[in-house]
């Protein structure tokens, strides 16, 4: 078969249907609103800022001060020269926020999790999943030589059975703190009560709880009072930046600097990022009053649609997705927000199961009441309106 053919088949298969992804082209965002290319101006509830960090002043301020001092980027890996005295105190930082022996910096959540699972998992050892793990764990196990298995999503009776099973020679058990395309959150005592009682490791990837859960925003773990051996963090959620974090202890941090190759062979997020982020979370650890503000926009939204023909999700978290199933409806009022000037963008399988299509809409504490307010109504005008 001829390259040609083949891209030019994958593409029809796609094409004319509600899955075809295209990205659009923002011109400004201020967290709230965005303005597209054609100076047309939205209420976003598609993004991840939950906390509006990625406009705070003092941020910003730290990373245009960064790039004085440092320049732009690290220049290199962080085995070479890519790891200054800016990324040093950032991990520090993290890790004395986290309570960890240490923090090792990456510069994705994608490039971590990949990074952690295969440097740790060999052959003859397990991978046990929560079914609806994020694609980049997903994709590591997939790649890792160890047996993946997947657990029913949040039950730890599934995970049970599944441990009682294994005869693997090192298990790793995977799971999410607030899961992306739900905001519903892992029952982590538990589940970590049951990894350690069949001593298997626990990792959690907390993209969506860290910063917005627990006490000065330390996430699902702190909430849920455990601390598993790998929690992830990311930084492009609500720490408004992008980059991640991988917490584990001395020796496991010594082993990550050994054999992770996505730490070894990639370039160090630059300086200024990280002076940036150790901004980013002292403005976080002091966000009480933010968080508190969020949890009133997540009340009012979720009372607000209480009453819609759709499927609300148990998510006491900013990402509040309504399941409407078909697809090609969950397109239509996807357009029709859009016409009325909200822009929450639809959700379609593979990335969430199938019949399973969904408004992935967030809420930010940019948001005004108002705003939350303009968004149910216009729901419930959508459904009067195709009764
Ligand atoms: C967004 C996300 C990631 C990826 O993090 P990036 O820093 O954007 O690469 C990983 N895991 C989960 C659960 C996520 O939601």
């Amino acid at each position: 078969m001829s390259w040609k053919t083949y891209i030019d088949e994958q593409l029809n298969v796609r094409r004319n249907t509600p899955l075809w992804r295209k990205r659009k082209v923002i011109k400004q965002s201020d967290g709230r609103f965005l303005i597209t290319t054609s100076g047309e101006k939205y209420l976003n509830f598609s993004g991840n800022d939950y906390l509006g960090i990625s406009q705070h002043t003092d941020v910003i301020k730290a990373w245009q001060q960064g790039a004085d001092e440092y320049g732009v980027g690290s220049a290199g890996s962080g085995h070479i020269t890519g790891f200054t005295q800016a990324h040093a105190q950032l991990e520090q930082h993290l890790a004395e926020w986290l309570g960890y022996d240490n923090a090792l910096l990456f510069s994705s959540g994608y490039s971590a999790n990949q990074g952690v699972i295969s440097a740790l998992l060999e052959k003859n050892d397990a991978i046990i999943a929560d079914k609806l793990c994020h694609a980049s764990l997903m994709e590591a196990a997939i790649l890792s030589p160890a047996t993946l298995w997947r657990f029913l999503h949040n039950s730890s009776d599934s995970l049970s059975q599944r441990l009682n099973k294994t005869s693997a020679n090192k298990t790793f058990v995977v799971t999410e703190g607030v899961f992306s395309m739900d905001g519903d959150q892992a029952p982590l005592t538990e589940i970590a009560t049951i990894s350690r009682q069949h001593e298997a490791w626990l990792m959690v990837d907390d993209a969506h709880g860290i910063g917005v859960l627990g006490k000065e925003g330390r996430g699902s773990c702190d909430e849920a009072g455990i601390k598993p051996e790998i929690l992830v963090v990311t930084f492009g959620k609500a720490f408004g930046v992008s980059g991640a974090a991988v917490l584990c202890n001395a020796s496991t941090a010594a082993f990550f600097e050994q054999y992770a190759r996505h730490l070894i062979y990639s370039t160090s997020i630059p300086p200024a990022q990280a002076i940036a982020l150790n901004t980013a979370l002292n403005v976080i650890k002091q966000a009480d009053n933010e968080r508190e503000y969020l949890q009133q926009l997540i009340h009012t939204f979720r009372q607000g649609v209480i009453s819609l023909p759709v499927k609300l999700l148990p998510s006491a978290t900013a990402i509040q997705p309504l399941i409407i199933g078909d697809e090609q409806l969950c397109q239509t009022l996807s357009d029709y927000l859009q016409s009325k000037g909200l822009w929450v963008k639809a959700i379609f399988p593979p990335t969430v199961p199938p019949q399973s299509a969904r408004l992935r809409i967030t809420l930010t504490t940019r948001h005004h009441l108002s705003d939350i307010k303009l968004l149910i109504e216009t729901l419930h005008a959508f459904f009067n309106q195709n009764r």
